[in-house]
């Protein structure tokens, strides 16, 4: 593509993003195509001879859109969300641009630089302690990963990567029975085997027991096996449940494991003063991730991945073939010893540029208002007397379901409950995930788009109270 073309192009295409930014409202939330539409308008194999432009865009418009979700909707309140915004764009126009791969610091001394420098205004956002250094991972799972590997490195005697696990002590993981299910797949792809893996019950707020913990850990160590980690998660993925970090970081100690906190969500939350309470005892903390790709307006990937000892990170990770060495090497930071692939994208700079513009105050104003939103919300449901929450507000998300008076059998309210989520969903109009509170069917809702005002909550709940109401209970009974 010649560069005058190149030109003529991003300015069409960038007068096409604004449009979308401004009028993603007109959009369904959620896509509304069934399985196989999309791949059918697409070509069976690749044109042989180059298309113009112009052609390829409008099938992008045509074909391409009805099957995006829009994360961006301000109506959009399922999973968690994965806010994007304007200066997060910008600047990921410029790290596509460049093109840069970041994997050693030589590679891109600004990016290494700059990851180190945002990553530090992280920390000091989110009241994490000084000491944590801080890398940017692709996800929490990622960042979860590491932590693991570390925590069996330093169980096994940093013998793990060079002999295996054969011939060790079985090592145990430990989370509540609410922690994210990342945790149970880097568990398999740690080597260290679900088996090995505790989930415990948590108590009526949905967080860990402390007392579960100690006697799990006691429990296996009868049984000759080595407790290793402790996953504790600050906001839930279901209910946003908050773990006891000091109790639980007290009993690490005392049992030599390794202390991984999860605050993939709700770590953003830690930027308001008043939510910082969550990560109380975090100093005994040896790693602590959480993604400004869902909840800070830095559209994906960047997960913020923080560790105590930076060595052990390294030392477990590092690899150091002829072809990677530089001039520098020991010197600077190399973050591809910091995680699991070798390459790396500039992902510092939409950071950079987001924490600038919007500034501290005002990132906090639009966090605390998502909290409000999602407060006001709940309290309606609690209000409104054919409904129930299920778990309360934690932060900005909640569970509920319908309940309408006369209908107390547990499948039927499933069932009614499940046909007004996907009616929901069907209509375009709001996008809500669904869950199980204690067995039972439970229709999520968190808030955190970068546009949702109170106007898209409040249609949301009339929407949800029309819908619900409209359903015939007697049709899923007899079903
Ligand atoms: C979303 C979430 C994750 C997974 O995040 P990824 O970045 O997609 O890997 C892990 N833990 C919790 C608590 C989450 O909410």
């Amino acid at each position: 593509m010649e560069i005058d073309e190149f030109r003529r192009q991003a300015h069409e295409m960038v007068d096409w993003m604004a449009d979308y930014m401004a009028g993603v409202e007109a959009y369904p939330v959620r896509a509304q195509v069934p399985p196989g539409e999309i791949a059918a308008r697409l070509a069976d194999g690749p044109p042989v001879e180059g298309e113009d432009m112009g052609a390829i865009f409008a099938d992008f418009q045509r074909d391409v859109m009805p099957g995006i979700t829009h994360w961006q909707h301000p109506s959009f309140f399922a999973y968690f969300p994965a806010n994007s915004s304007p200066p997060s764009v910008l600047a990921e126009m410029l790290t596509a641009t460049l093109g840069a791969q970041c994997m050693l610091w030589q590679t891109s001394p600004a990016a290494t630089e700059m990851e180190t420098r945002v990553l530090d205004w992280l920390r000091q956002m989110c009241g994490l302690p000084e000491g944590f250094a801080g890398v940017i991972q692709d996800s929490a799972s990622s960042a979860t990963l590491c932590a693991l590997l570390t925590a069996r490195e330093r169980a096994t005697g940093w013998r793990g990567n060079e002999a295996g696990l054969a011939g060790q002590p079985a090592l145990t993981v430990y989370g509540s029975e609410q922690a994210h299910s990342s945790i149970d797949k880097d568990v398999m792809i740690a080597g260290l085997g679900r088996d090995n893996l505790r989930k415990l019950p948590v108590d009526a707020d949905f967080a860990l027991r402390p007392e579960a913990l100690e006697q799990a850990i006691a429990a296996d160590i009868a049984a000759g096996r080595k407790p290793a980690c402790v996953v504790a998660t600050v906001g839930s993925t279901g209910v946003g449940a908050v773990d006891p970090l000091r109790a639980v970081g007290e009993i690490c100690r005392r049992h030599g494991a390794y202390l991984h906190v999860d605050a993939a969500w709700a770590g953003s939350a830690l930027i308001l003063p008043e939510w910082r309470w969550m990560i109380d005892g975090i100093e005994a903390a040896d790693s602590f991730v959480f993604n400004p790709h869902k909840w800070l307006f830095t559209n994906f990937d960047c997960s913020a991945h923080f560790v105590r000892e930076p060595d052990d990170l390294v030392r477990t990770l590092s690899i150091l073939p002829e072809y990677l060495k530089s001039r520098e090497t020991g010197e600077v930071i190399d973050y591809r010893d910091w995680s699991v692939p070798l390459g790396r994208r500039f992902r510092a700079l939409k950071l950079w540029f987001v924490i600038r513009h919007y500034g501290v105050a005002c990132l906090q104003r639009r966090i605390a208002r998502h909290i409000e939103l999602a407060r006001e919300a709940a309290a309606w449901v609690e209000a409104a007397e054919d409904f129930e929450l299920l778990a309360p507000c934690n932060i900005a998300l909640f569970n509920f379901r319908y309940r309408p008076a006369g209908i107390d059998d547990s499948d039927v309210l499933d069932r009614l409950n499940e046909a007004l989520l996907h009616q929901l969903n069907d209509s375009g109009a709001l996008y809500l995930t669904q869950n199980k509170v204690g067995g039972a069917y439970a229709i999520r809702f968190a808030v955190g788009q970068t546009g949702t005002e109170q106007r898209h909550v409040e249609a949301a709940w009339q929407a949800i109270q029309a819908t619900a109401r409209a359903l015939d209970p007697r049709t899923l009974a007899a079903e």
